[in-house]
């Protein structure tokens, strides 16, 4: 039986992780955090002391990097070898090393593989940029969230005061700008609706209501 995946995807902030954990536990579904696994790559490479621009240096340490997600309590834990980073990975630094290392092409197919690999196995909510593009083509329900840079950069800001990080919210826009920039004009699967994606604006939306939305259109069979 073909399993009935939903793929979210849509810029920083926009409320993708939020909304698709709602979904998942609301369904019965396995929650999948991709962005979490290109932050984990970034985190490896940041300890290495490897830069986005050293591409083949990037290359050669690749293979030996071991990203691995598992579950604890129901929460996905992202794992680099026998390490859990899922705290380290949060920080703008990491954010912003996770976007430019997600341009080269060998990082994706890499995390693309593991990611369709978990789609197989069971059904799966599935958030980031090219979920409904490229991960998951055929996926039963694709959602393309999006929301303005600055209600995007206050979400940011909040729920980093909600771990004790205090940020400028003028910095924060400026790293959702250059994010937004850099993940829909990189060559390899640039963050873009998926032409048969539902567009929802999550603005104005509040986080059950947006859930709603996405359920409504899952049980109507889209
Ligand atoms: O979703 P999150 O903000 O954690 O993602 C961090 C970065 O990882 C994004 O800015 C994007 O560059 C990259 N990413 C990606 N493809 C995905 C998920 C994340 O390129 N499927």
């Amino acid at each position: 039986m073909k399993l009935k995946n939903i793929a979210i995807d849509g810029p920083a902030g926009a409320g993708k992780s939020t909304i698709a954990r709602r979904v998942a536990a609301e369904l019965n579904l396995i929650y999948v955090d991709t962005g979490a696994m290109y932050r984990a790559i970034a985190l490896y490479m940041i300890r290495q002391n490897i830069r986005p621009e050293e591409t083949a240096k990037v290359e050669s340490v690749l293979p030996d990097v071991q990203v691995r997600i598992a579950y604890q309590d129901g929460e996905q834990q992202v794992f680099l070898g026998e390490e859990n980073v899922s705290g380290l990975i949060r920080t703008p630094e990491i954010s912003a090393g996770a976007s430019a290392f997600a341009t080269i092409g060998s990082v994706r197919r890499k995390l693309v593989a593991m990611q369709q690999e978990l789609a197989k196995e069971t059904a799966v909510v599935m958030d980031g940029r090219d979920i409904g593009t490229t991960v998951l083509p055929d996926a039963y329900l694709k959602v393309y969230l999006t929301a303005s840079v600055e209600v995007r950069a206050k979400r940011r800001m909040a729920e980093l005061a909600a771990k004790g990080q205090e940020v400028d919210l003028h910095a924060v826009e400026e790293d959702i700008r250059a994010r937004d920039y850099q993940d829909m004009h990189r060559e390899e699967s640039p963050l873009r609706k998926a032409d048969d994606a539902h567009e929802v604006d999550t603005s104005d939306l509040s986080i059950e209501e947006v859930t709603e939305a996405i359920l409504a259109l899952y049980q109507e069979g889209n």
